[in-house]
Formats: structure tokens, C-alpha cells, sequence
């Protein structure tokens, strides 16, 4: 979610209507891709790494910043950007994204950002806030569209999905009301949701466990399926940081 200190941001729902459209053809094209601060979601780096055909740990290596600030709660990963005089994403061309099939979820839903928070009951509150750079000249075109319409378009689904199972994590009660992580429960964070490979070896290894017969998708997960792996790191992540 941006920072809603910024005034070009507008709330708004899943049925808003809007005017805009992005292509090769308007002249701010890839403007977008540069000055930002590309914060990576476990699902990002999944999907990134995956489409790059490159380990977890090579990826982080090579394209993320982790920052350990002590003034969140958790480690956040962004994005590397290039020193080019207009700080790039490392992966924008002239072209455009180089890495599209597999382009974070942040970039897909823009001009719309999305946030949302866990409710007492489990369930998930989607925030959805409308983008308004000036540098973005895609409101200018004349396609009609809905957040609902441009997410499916933007193949977004599967990103909301996996970002918000993060959310029984980063908004546990326990967090929420006022448990902090040790520096070794955060280690544990990045490993098991963003260094994905690493986690497979080191469960396949047995030098990680659960307290229970793992289950047949979890299995799968060790097997090769990332994005049960992935829900395997979750669930194996609360049971570190919360206890069973
Ligand atoms: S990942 Fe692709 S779409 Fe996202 S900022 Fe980088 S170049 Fe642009
Ligand atoms: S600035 Fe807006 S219209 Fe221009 S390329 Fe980016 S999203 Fe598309």
C-alpha cells in the first residue's frame, strides 16, 4: 500500500469507476518504473525468481535490498533500483518490463493500490486507493474500467491470495497486541517466506520440522510445488513465532 501521506491518493471500491489505459504508446510509458520504492511481498519474489529461472537465494542476492529497521515490526525486501541518474527498476528496459509475465503485484494493480487488514474473525477488509501521479498520463485515455475489471485484466488474483495469507502472520493477535519477534524469529521470516529454496533444502534436511505429521499438500509443497511451499513457510512460521 502507498503512503497515504501523499495527496494523489483517493479511496475508493472494487466497482469505482475510471478512465485509463496504459500501453507502449503513451509517451510517459515506463515513467512508472523509475523514482519508486518497490516494496516485494513473499509472492513477488516467488514468481520473480521462478520466471528468472534463479534460486531464491541467488535472487535475493542479486536484485533485493533487506531492510532490518528497527522500527518495523518485520523486515521489509524492496526492489533493487539502478543508479542511472533517474533510479530505475532494475528490470525496466526501453522496451518496457522485462520480467511482465512475472511483474510484482504492486505494478500490476497501479494506478490502484491495495492494502488490507485482518478482522477479529480471520476474515480479510480489502483497501483499495486510486494513484493520481501527474507524470501518469494514462487517465487521459479513454478506456472505461473498475478496479474489479482491471485486476482480473492484471492478472491479480493470485496475488491478493497469497499477500493476504501473510496477514496471519504480520497482524496476528499476538503481534497486534504488542509481541515483538527476536532477530532470530525474523531470520526464520525471511527464510521460510522469501528464501523459499533454501527453506525446501533445509526442511528436506531435517534441520526444520513441524510438531505434526506434515499433510499431502505440504508434502507437495517440499516436492517442488512453490506455492505450497510457500503456504508450508506460513504455517511453520506461526508455529515459531506463536507457538501451536
Ligand atoms: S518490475 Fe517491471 S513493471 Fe515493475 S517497476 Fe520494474 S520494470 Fe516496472
Ligand atoms: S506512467 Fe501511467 S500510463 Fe505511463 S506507463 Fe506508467 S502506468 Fe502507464
Amino acid at each position: 500500500m502507498p503512503d497515504r501521506a501523499d495527496n494523489h491518493f483517493v479511496d475508493i471500491t472494487r466497482d469505482t469507476e475510471f478512465h485509463f489505459d496504459c500501453h507502449p504508446g503513451v509517451s510517459c510509458f515506463t515513467e512508472c518504473c523509475r523514482r519508486l520504492d518497490l516494496a516485494l511481498t513473499p509472492y513477488d519474489v516467488l514468481r520473480l525468481k521462478n520466471g528468472l529461472g534463479m534460486g531464491s537465494a541467488e535472487f535475493l542476492e542479486r536484485y533485493v535490498i533487506i531492510e532490518w529497521d528497527q522500527r518495523l515490526l518485520f523486515p521489509q525486501c524492496s526492489l533493487t533500483m539502478v543508479d542511472d541518474g533517474r533510479e530505475s527498476c532494475i528490470f525496466v528496459s526501453e522496451n518496457g518490463c522485462t520480467v511482465y509475465e512475472d511483474r510484482p503485484g504492486a505494478c500490476r494493480a497501479y494506478p490502484v493500490g491495495r492494502g488490507a487488514s485482518r478482522q477479529p474473525d480471520g476474515a480479510v477488509r480489502e483497501m483499495l486507493v486510486m494513484v493520481r501521479e501527474p507524470h501518469c498520463l494514462g487517465f487521459a485515455q479513454s478506456t472505461s474500467q473498475t478496479p474489479k475489471r482491471y485486476f482480473a485484466d492484471q492478472g491479480m488474483s493470485g496475488y491478493s491470495r497469497a499477500n493476504d495469507r501473510i496477514l496471519s502472520i504480520v497482524q496476528h493477535p499476538r503481534i497486534l497486541a504488542g509481541y515483538r519477534p527476536t532477530r532470530q524469529q525474523l531470520d526464520q521470516y525471511i527464510l521460510a517466506l522469501y528464501n523459499l529454496d533454501e527453506f525446501r533444502r533445509a526442511f528436506c534436511e531435517d534441520s526444520l520440522s513441524m510438531n505434526r505429521p506434515l499433510q499431502p499438500d505440504e508434502l507437495q509443497g517440499l516436492a517442488g510445488d512453490d506455492e505450497l511451499l510457500l503456504e508450508l513457510g506460513i504455517r511453520w512460521l506461526r508455529q515459531e513465532l506463536f507457538g501451536p
